[in-house]
């Protein structure tokens, strides 16, 4: 479990990264942590894409409803004009931040603040997600979680896309998709592919034999 750092004399910010597929809990882990620093009486302030609407416009909230206000913003350079005098600050889905928000999370580090960002490290495809990548790099501390496989109850690191869409984001929980391990993933891909090869009739895929 991740603990705060202490800082022997000057006291300076840093990056913390939560990633991993969804259903991992990256959420639930950013929102304990900024209760922690609640708790410390430390001021938070919270960020997260406009286009994650999935379940309220002002609260990041976790799958298990637990939740936390939050500030949408369209943009990730916004961030810099509506921070105020803070300890940390949380950004929730930050695989759908333009590429500035690498930028202003050194900069608000470079202030002395704590950033904490929570985001998907690859997309439905199987690729790093946005701007994570470079998150990743520039962090000092990374934190990656695991979801439980649908299939065969490994960890899950990949988010497999139940339903047919080519979008890259495409919002929903449960019906949409689900946490897969390496190889259950590879295999509901090769099913799908052999699917449009030959126009087979749906191959139902409740269970692998592996
Ligand atoms: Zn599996």
């Amino acid at each position: 479990m991740f603990l705060e750092p202490h800082f022997k004399g000057q006291r300076s910010g840093w990056i913390e990264v939560v990633c991993g597929s969804m259903f991992s809990g990256k959420t639930e882990e950013l929102i304990r942590r900024l209760k922690r620093a609640q708790i410390a009486n430390q001021t938070v302030q919270i960020f997260k894409p406009t286009v994650d609407t999935r379940y309220d416009e002002e609260k990041v909230v976790s799958h298990d409803a637990n939740f936390i206000l939050s500030t949408p913003v369209e943009q990730a350079s916004k961030i810099l004009d509506l921070i105020t005098e803070v300890d940390v600050v949380g950004i929730d889905e930050a695989q759908f931040f333009d590429a500035d928000i690498t930028d202003v999370c050194q900069e608000l580090a470079s202030r002395g603040i704590r950033v904490i960002v929570s985001g998907l490290d690859m997309d439905y495809q199987g690729q790093p997600f946005g701007p994570m990548p470079a998150l990743l790099s520039v962090s000092e501390y990374i934190t990656k979680l695991h979801a439980i496989c649908s299939h065969c109850g490994n960890l899950a690191t990949h988010s497999y896309r139940l339903i047919p869409n080519e979008d890259k984001v495409l919002l929903g929980e449960k019906e949409s998709y689900e946490a897969r391990c390496r190889t259950c993933y590879a295999m509901g891909n090769i099913l799908d592919f052999r699917k449009k090869e030959t126009n087979a009739p749906e191959v139902k895929q409740t269970k692998l034999d592996l």
